[in-house]
């Protein structure tokens, strides 16, 4: 299976897109331009310029109603963990605090960002292939949820940190069952740097180690295998192989590991459901397999994507068009530092003034460096500079990964019915350089 965006993804995608700007959402059409909320994008960049990450909060609200309302649903219970790295911003986060979902980190920067937005310790799980001592250490004396360890050099740390301390220190496992080509995701191919690999019995192993410590307690199983995964037998296979290594372990060691976590890997909300999908179907298909585990068990998911892609557009300028030997081109303000190229991005472009006409404009970047992610493409009537374009799926990994590249990362506002708040304010060269 290929993690990159196919041309056919795409297409479905822009269309999906039409029709939910048709649609009387957060995002929208009136008056022949693209709206956020109470606001038209072309108010909305006067006084902040561009390129801008606009966030609406309306979205988000409802994209965390639909997650909990799928975790309600489920026949077991399930707890969601927002994975951070998806979004750094406190605005946007801070509504995922206050709706009551709990957190998912991968460094002590991502700890104490989660810490200052409000989750308590026990709101959080820590994961990571590589994590430092220091904040392990401060891990396990704030009480953390949930440390799910990928190697036996960090169950050795943790136990003389238990020995150390005089307390039993509460662990999960995380695990790389082999799926087939055709079911694997991009975190777990064979020889993955994440987790145990359970076909050469390394997790098997680590397993007896954790049970046979007096300073750790196996309390979860972990495992993360896929990104913007929008097929639940996908996520059911690397279920159902969670299932099958369990019922061998438990029943090989006598132990039941009460907490199960999948990680996340879901798909952006409104493509999802422009494929004729909800959250609560696709969670309780990949549930499935649970069936055939005896006990009670806690399930974790630990969605970053699907919570907040969809609830951001960034707004771009075009700078410049041309035409070359085989194409036009829109080259637009927004690069690398906010909309980092990756091969699974979902960005989907649309002009902010409705226009007729089937032109088709490659959209670049303004970098000295070939344009990417290539190829986005705008179609519509004729482009000029100073034309607003509407990045759509740009809530998810645009932040958290932009580059300083060529400009500065740029602002970002949250957009609450009329009234828009900062998320982030770009920096000049005075403010982010020392001299
Ligand atoms: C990145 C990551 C997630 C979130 O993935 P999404 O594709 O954004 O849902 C969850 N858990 C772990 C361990 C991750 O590394």
């Amino acid at each position: 299976m290929t993690n990159s965006v196919t041309l056919n993804q795409r297409r479905v995608a822009s269309s999906a897109t039409r029709r939910l700007l048709r649609q009387d959402g957060p995002f929208h059409t009136e008056a022949g331009e693209i709206w956020i909320e109470h606001l038209s994008c072309r108010e909305i960049v006067k006084p902040l310029g561009t390129p801008l990450l606009v966030y609406s909060a309306a979205r988000l609200r409802d994209n965390i109603a639909e997650a909990t309302a799928a975790a309600d649903a489920s026949p077991r219970p399930v707890r969601i963990h927002f994975a951070l790295k998806a979004c750094y911003l406190l605005g946007v986060v801070s509504l995922i605090q206050q709706a009551g979902l709990n957190v998912e980190v991968m460094s002590e920067y991502e700890y104490l960002l989660a810490r200052r937005i409000g989750f308590t310790p026990d709101q959080v799980i820590v994961n990571g292939p590589a994590k430092r001592r220091e904040f392990l250490e401060r891990a396990v004396i704030d009480g953390v949820s949930l440390i799910n360890v990928e190697s036996l050099s960090e169950i050795a740390f943790l136990q003389g940190l238990g020995r150390r301390l005089g307390r039993t220190i509460n662990v999960g496992i995380r695990i790389n069952p082999l799926l087939s080509r055709r079911l694997r995701g991009p975190f777990t191919p064979p020889g993955s740097k994440f987790g145990f690999d359970v076909p050469g019995g390394e997790a098997a192993a680590a397993v007896t180690r954790i049970a046979r410590s007096s300073f750790l307690s196996l309390q979860a199983v972990h495992c993360h295998g896929y990104t913007r995964q929008y097929r639940p037998d996908a996520h059911r296979a690397q279920v159902s192989a969670v299932v099958r290594f369990l019922r061998r372990v438990e029943a090989d060691l006598g132990i039941l590991i009460p907490a199960l976590d999948f990680g996340g890997g879901f798909g952006s909300r409104y493509l999802m459901e422009a494929q004729g999908q909800t959250f609560r179907r696709f969670i309780r298909a990949m549930l499935e397999p649970l069936a055939a585990l005896p006990g009670d068990r806690q399930i974790i998911i630990e969605p970053g994507r699907y919570l907040v892609n969809d609830a951001a557009v960034c707004l771009t300028s075009v700078l410049a068009c041309k035409r070359t030997a085989h194409r036009r081109w829109a080259l637009v303000d927004a690069g690398r530092n906010i909309l980092p190229p990756r091969e699974n991005a979902e960005y989907v472009v649309m002009p902010c003034q409705v226009s007729s006409g089937r032109t088709v404009y490659h959209v670049g970047d303004f970098l000295c460096v070939p344009s990417e992610p290539v190829p986005m493409s705008v179609v519509g009537g004729a482009m000029r500079p100073g034309d607003l374009l509407a990045v759509f799926n740009a809530g998810a990994y645009t932040f958290s990964m932009a580059q300083n590249f060529g400009e500065p990362i740029p602002n970002a506002i949250l957009v609450d019915k009329g009234e828009w708040t900062w998320l982030f304010k770009k920096r000049s060269v005075e403010e982010q350089f020392v001299k």
